[in-house]
């Protein structure tokens, strides 16, 4: 499978400059092509080349190479639609390959500028290396929050995939970001803390509504994002690491019971964040794929209703939000971890074909009084 290092580039004032002119003049130059292409209908790249290539070298003083890979990225934007006139950004992206970058080593990279190559010190953080056997296709070299990255495709080997002895179910909920049928909880406090502070902030700011509050409006999104990222990936991954030393697969809902779980009050609307269910979950499925553990979807209708221990489904059973008692056996406790036994139950019998190969030597897995004492 192919993953995106993200390599942070250290670029002294000068080399900042000459990345952000070169920016600024490759945008610029797709915005030119990008019209003419627009206006003559034309969107094949060789006749593209002819019209115009001679014309941004000498207009935009860009090299060979990244001429070609404006072309290239005009061709590619409108292959998606050619109904409107598409305006680059000034940052858009910049597709590098191997002719107008290379990697110097595990501390430099040397790329085509406008300002002709230079070598720019570089820092692969939290990888370690750049496995560069594995290093495939071109990179993009893109710059958010004012710091320039370039984010290289590899080529990562799978592991093998682990013959679950057993499964986790996960439940995502908004209080309780996730719960696990071990009765492990994953807490949505921080981060709901954070929205919710930001959310009195952001009404305040609204009100306002100057331009520098604007300013300031968009910069704590963008740092809501990034608290709500970094969440997801510490929750993702301790997930994939319990499944991992249980021999576990790890099942989920269902996409469509996310988005229906997700619906609350209008009050608490900041709280929704429907797309940050889709991050966790995105995040548990690369995380688990690459180290070889299974993930199994699930039916997600009535996870919170259906008793785990006698299986009847009742809307009586949840006679508070978070709060789950069997109307018809008695078995009670805490509502998400309560779902998240179900989901663990559905996955194991929703395969007969692998539940019978892989968990044949287990009992299904119900509710153990012991995990329901726990949550109570
Ligand atoms: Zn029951």
């Amino acid at each position: 499978m192919l993953k995106t290092l993200q390599i942070k580039l250290l670029p002294d004032e000068r080399q900042e400059e000459a990345l952000i002119e070169t920016f600024v003049r490759f945008n610029e130059a797709c915005n030119f092509v990008s019209r003419i292409a627009f206006e003559r209908r034309l969107y094949n790249k060789v006749f593209l080349q002819k019209i115009v290539y001679r014309e941004i070298r000498e207009k935009f003083g860009l090299a060979a190479q990244l001429a070609i890979r404006v072309i290239a990225k005009v061709v590619e934007t409108y292959k998606a639609d050619k109904e409107h006139f598409h305006e680059l950004r000034d940052f858009g992206s910049i597709i590098y390959d191997q002719r107008i970058l290379s990697f110097k080593g595990m501390d430099q990279v040397s790329i085509n500028t406008i300002h002709g190559r230079i070598r720019i010190p570089m820092t692969t953080g939290k990888y370690g290396k750049i496995p560069f056997d594995r290093v495939r296709g071109q990179c993009d070299l893109v710059r958010k929050n004012r710091l320039f990255y370039l984010m290289v495709a590899v080529e990562v080997p799978e592991e093998p995939t682990v013959e679950p002895q057993d499964i986790i179910g996960v439940d995502m909920g908004i209080v309780n970001i996730a719960v696990d049928s071990t009765g492990k909880y994953y807490s949505g406090d921080k981060i709901n803390e954070v929205r919710k502070h930001n959310a009195d902030l952001r009404s305040r700011l609204q009100s306002v509504g100057t331009r520098s509050a604007k300013r300031h409006l968009k910069k704590l999104s963008g740092k809501e994002n990034r608290f709500a990222r970094n969440t997801n990936h510490v929750i993702s991954k301790e997930i994939v690491q319990r499944a991992k030393g249980t021999s576990s697969a790890i099942a989920i809902e269902d996409l469509s019971g996310i988005r229906m779980r997700t619906t609350v009050r209008k009050g608490s609307r900041y709280i929704h964040n429907s797309w940050s269910f889709y991050q966790l979950r995105s995040f548990i499925e690369y995380k688990a794929r690459e180290s070889g553990i299974p993930v199994i979807a699930v039916d997600p209708h009535n996870t919170s209703r259906e008793c785990p221990n006698c299986h009847s489904i009742s809307k009586r059973n949840r006679p508070e939000r978070s709060h789950f008692r069997c109307v018809s056996c008695g078995i009670e406790g805490e509502a998400d971890f309560i779902a998240s036994l179900n989901i663990r139950n559905r996955a194991a019998v929703s395969q007969p074909i692998v539940a019978g190969a892989i968990f044949g030597h287990l009992t299904l897995p119900a509710a153990s009084p012991d995990a329901l004492a726990r949550s109570s």
